[in-house]
């Protein structure tokens, strides 16, 4: 039997590649990490989690106006974007720490370079060649931009995170999460945000009831939505940006961010050389063992395209290591997995959408509600929460939920182990209500939708 340095190279330091490689380690496998840049990935660095605190930062000035309401005299209360921008690289530096000692701590060998295939074995990384009997890709994703002229002016969500001022006006293209969290932020700090759409509203693929009430509340945020509406070109000019729409229209601008989408990292990897199949676009075929076509080499996480979200690419790391090392064969259930959208006010959703349940062939029964809720009878807000069951009309089981509102994420989390569970909704009916909260809606919606 061939001798390798390793039982697993993980190239990319990020959610699900740290997860495996320390897992690994842990375990006792001669594990190795490669990572290009900082090792934290996207969801660290670039992604959920500086978005959040920025969004935490931007959330405090609607808070502070509908405090007024509550007797607070919030005068003189400004906000400083440098600060928010600070203290956020200073949690990052603090997170980076705690990865870098996860990793020591598991008995992890950290290679800082870029990692290339050379064959199904073995990685270079800074002209050195490692050999290992498993490798695993965990690179990710990055954003990605149409070819139009004048691209090479915008930004994307990596630089929008540490822009060095807030822009005046802000241009967002794009309608998926990313967009809408952005615009959510600026537009809560002050920043004049015109968002635009190809489709006819944001967040293609929720449940349309929820698309609907969260771009009446985008445009109460003071955001200009521009739906159906194509970006031909942009040139720079002596005061900014002008972006040139379908038509003869144009905007003027001081700052363009795209978030039309993100690629998989696949590009000069040594992908072909190591004779792993990728898909059209670059993302990596894997089976439900996370096993490519070569039966040595693992990918996880954004970099397959499966489902972008952190905690996905966290318990695929998961299982591979799992599977490789602790004599315990994971695969991953992709049924019901919850995921939120942060943006104002947020959304949280798990389960089937409506459109979805009735081309399963489903026949449904819908709950839904909208309501003022308690904060704002008093702040004076104009903001609305909107929750929806789908419910299976044969089996009365809850098929998908669905909510707009404060505190929706967290929510959802909870009835998320409830349809894991395959709860019906004589369940969710017999759960006495929390009160007063805007939860207790779910378990307390009675009347059946009626059809139009
Ligand atoms: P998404 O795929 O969510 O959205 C892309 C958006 O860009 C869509 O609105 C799409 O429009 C639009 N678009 C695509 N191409 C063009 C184009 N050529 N011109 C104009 N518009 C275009 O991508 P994001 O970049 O927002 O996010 C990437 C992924 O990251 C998400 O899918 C998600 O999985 C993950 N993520 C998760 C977060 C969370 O959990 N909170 C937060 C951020 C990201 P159309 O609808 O017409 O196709």
């Amino acid at each position: 039997m061939p001798s390798y340095d390793y039982d697993m190279i993980t190239i990319g330091a990020g959610s699900g590649g740290v997860r495996a490689s320390r897992l690994a380690g842990g375990y006792g496998a001669r594990s190795a990490v490669i990572e290009e840049e900082r090792v934290g990935g996207t969801c660290v660095l670039r992604g959920c989690i500086p978005k959040k605190l920025l969004i935490y930062g931007a959330h405090y000035a609607d808070h502070l106006e509908d405090a007024v309401n509550y007797g607070w005299n919030i005068e003189g209360a400004s906000h400083d974007w440098r600060t928010l921008i600070d203290a956020k690289n200073t949690e990052l530096d603090r997170l980076n720490g705690i990865y870098l000692r996860i990793l020591r701590d598991n008995h992890v060998d950290l290679h800082e370079g870029r990692g290339v295939l050379v064959d199904e074995h073995s990685v270079e990384v800074n002209g050195k060649t490692l050999t290992s009997e498993n490798i695993l890709i965990a690179v990710g994703g990055w954003p990605t931009t149409p070819d139009i002229p004048g691209i090479e002016h915008v930004i994307s969500s990596n630089e929008a995170l540490d822009l060095p001022e807030r822009p005046k006006r802000m241009v967002i293209v794009g309608g998926g999460y990313i967009a809408v969290e952005f615009a959510g932020i600026f537009a809560a700090l002050g920043t004049e945000v015109t968002e635009i759409v190809r489709a006819d509203t944001v967040l293609r693929g929720f449940d349309e009831d929820i698309r609907v009430a969260l771009d009446d509340e985008l445009r109460n945020h003071g955001i200009n939505l521009l739906s159906e509406t194509k970006v031909n070109s942009i040139e720079k000019t002596d005061t900014g940006y002008s972006i040139r729409l379908g038509g003869v229209e144009t905007i003027e601008t001081d700052c363009i961010m795209y978030a039309t989408g993100r690629a998989a990292n696949t590009a000069n990897l040594g992908l072909a050389a190591a004779g792993v199949k990728v898909k059209d676009n670059g993302a990596i075929i894997v089976d439900e063992w996370n096993r490519t076509n070569v039966p040595n080499i693992y990918a996880v996480g954004d970099v397959t395209d499966r489902v972008q979200l952190t905690p996905v690419a966290i318990q695929e790391g998961r299982a591979v290591s799992e599977t490789l090392f602790n004599n315990n064969p994971m695969t991953l259930d992709y049924t019901n997995i919850a995921t939120a959208v942060f943006s104002a006010p947020p959304i949280g959703t798990v389960g089937l959408t409506e459109a979805e349940a009735i081309e399963g062939g489903h026949k449904v029964d819908i709950y839904d509600s909208r309501f003022k809720p308690l904060v704002h009878t008093l702040s004076g807000r104009n903001e609305r929460t909107y929750m929806k069951l789908v419910v299976d009309a044969d089996t009365d089981r809850v098929l998908g939920a669905h909510m707009m509102g404060m505190d929706a994420p967290e929510i959802i989390q909870g009835l998320a182990i409830a349809l894991k569970c395959g709860a019906t909704k004589a369940q969710f009916d017999a759960t006495v209500g929390i009160h007063p909260s805007a939860a207790e809606e779910f378990v307390t919606m009675s009347t059946k939708r009626k059809e139009d």
